[in-house]
């Protein structure tokens, strides 16, 4: 046969690789996916919680339900928040959402990040070519394809696509930079159950020491928590015995759902923000954390991936169609200019609510940014077209979205407009 054995081969089949392999096959594109782990079995019903979990936006649950992963999803392991409370523990400032403000049925989805990747994995067979457990060793650019060395083989494909985390070997491989800020913080996880039912309201509160949220789950009792805290505090918590970290957390988290007691062990997570100095080369393109890495604060960093990958599947089945090459550089740079931008945004805004709500080694200031937080936070609950705006864009409702990642309502009419 002439040419290279794929269209596309994706390295790292973490939930936004294997989304991204998905998203190429179904537009029809000779697919294969590489990663060093081993499928991911769903769990049975009864089986213990993953403490991770991702606040879904309805953008990737629409590219869910078009490459077929949403109807895997096994009933009663997710939650569909209706309501989100933002508050601020040092200030009477507070923010509610309602879906049905908004015209919305929810405002997103959260799921453990193990039922995700099974229900996503599911769908591989006979559509994706995989290699498991492999590891990516080598690439070579020719002139028409890419090839890759794995464990022992071969592999080309016109266009090789770095879904391999934030450590990324693609991007390495490639020469790309990596600009990368500590935090200093880490994410102390776990599911609790609660005294008082969750209502499906998303709930988080600033603290002076970092952001506390309690994402609800399909019991009505059970939430995710995400407890972010400067590393050494992360350190202590997570060696607290059990009864010292239920009164702790309690206290944090104001009583809002009485007594919070952990269904899981705890775990914690460094957290950084990390940005890649290119997303593409010739018969390369970086997706997901391989490009960037955000605060969770507004649960928006695989949503960011998701939408790469729909970016670059729609970028790539444009080129496809007008008969050019879609590994060449210049296909790959409109993939790059839709998405840097948006990602760059969405790592700014993080940045800037982190430094309104943090305290904790702000070198002073904290009583006007107080202010600054109670004025804003009031003024923005009453201002209801910028709280749309915001709500709409959070939610994957608006934004500048790749077709795959549309409702079928939205596809039907743009379709229309042609
Ligand atoms: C505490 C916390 C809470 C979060 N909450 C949210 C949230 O609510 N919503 C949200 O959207 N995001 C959230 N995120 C971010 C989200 O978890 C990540 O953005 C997402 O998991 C990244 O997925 P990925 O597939 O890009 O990378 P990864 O999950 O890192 O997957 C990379 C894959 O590549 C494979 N791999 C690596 N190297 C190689 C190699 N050389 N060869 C072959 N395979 C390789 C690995 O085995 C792995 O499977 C959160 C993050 C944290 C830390």
């Amino acid at each position: 046969m002439n040419g290279p054995d794929l269209d596309v081969l994706v390295v790292g089949g973490g939930v936004v690789g294997v989304a991204t392999a998905l998203a190429f096959a179904h537009s029809g594109c000779r697919t294969g996916i590489v990663d060093v782990r081993a499928r991911q079995a769903m769990p049975a019903s009864g089986d213990p919680y993953d403490a991770r979990v991702l606040a879904l936006t309805h953008a990737s649950v629409n590219l869910f339900e078009q490459i077929g992963v949403w109807p895997a999803m096994p009933a009663g392991r997710s939650g569909c928040y209706e309501a989100m409370e933002v508050w601020d523990d040092r200030s009477p400032a507070r923010v509610r959402f309602e879906a049905s403000a908004f015209g919305m049925p929810c405002l997103g989805h959260i799921v453990e990040v193990t039922v995700l990747q099974a229900a996503l994995e599911s769908r591989l067979a006979g559509q994706v070519r995989e290699w498991r457990p492999a590891r990516l060793r080598g690439l070579t650019v020719l002139p028409e394809c890419v090839r890759v060395d794995l464990d022992g083989e071969r592999v080309e494909a016109a266009l090789l696509v770095g879904a391999d985390g934030a450590a990324s070997r693609v991007r390495e491989l490639a020469g790309f930079g990596w600009n990368e800020r500590d935090y200093g913080e880490h994410a102390l996880v776990t599911v609790v159950e609660s005294d008082w039912p969750h209502g499906d309201v998303a709930r988080q509160i600033f603290l002076a020491t970092g952001p506390l949220a309690l994402l609800p789950l399909g019991h009505a009792r059970h939430a995710a928590l995400v407890w972010t805290l400067p590393e050494a505090l992360a350190a202590e918590r997570l060696a607290l015995d059990d009864a010292s970290f239920i009164a702790t957390l309690t206290r944090a988290s104001n009583g809002v759902l009485g007594g919070l007691r952990p269904l899981t062990p705890r775990a914690t997570h460094p957290l950084r923000r990390g940005h890649a100095s290119e997303y593409v080369a010739a018969r390369v393109a970086l997706v997901g954390d391989a490009a960037h890495t955000i605060h969770p604060l507004a649960g928006q960093g695989a949503n960011l991936g998701f939408m790469d990958a729909a970016s670059l599947c729609e970028v790539i089945a444009d080129a496809r169609h007008a008969g050019r090459d879609p590994g060449s550089r210049s296909v790959l740079r409109r993939y790059a200019r839709w998405r840097r931008g948006e990602n760059a945004g969405m790592q700014l805004a993080m940045d800037g609510f982190r430094w309104l709500f943090n305290d904790c080694g702000s070198g002073g200031g904290e009583l006007w940014r107080r202010g600054l937080r109670t004025l804003g936070m009031r003024a923005f609950d009453h201002a209801g077209p910028l709280k749309r705006a915001l709500i709409e864009r959070a939610t994957g409702f608006s934004g500048d979205l790749p077709l795959l990642a549309r409702s079928a309502a939205a596809q039907r009419s743009e379709m229309g407009a042609w």
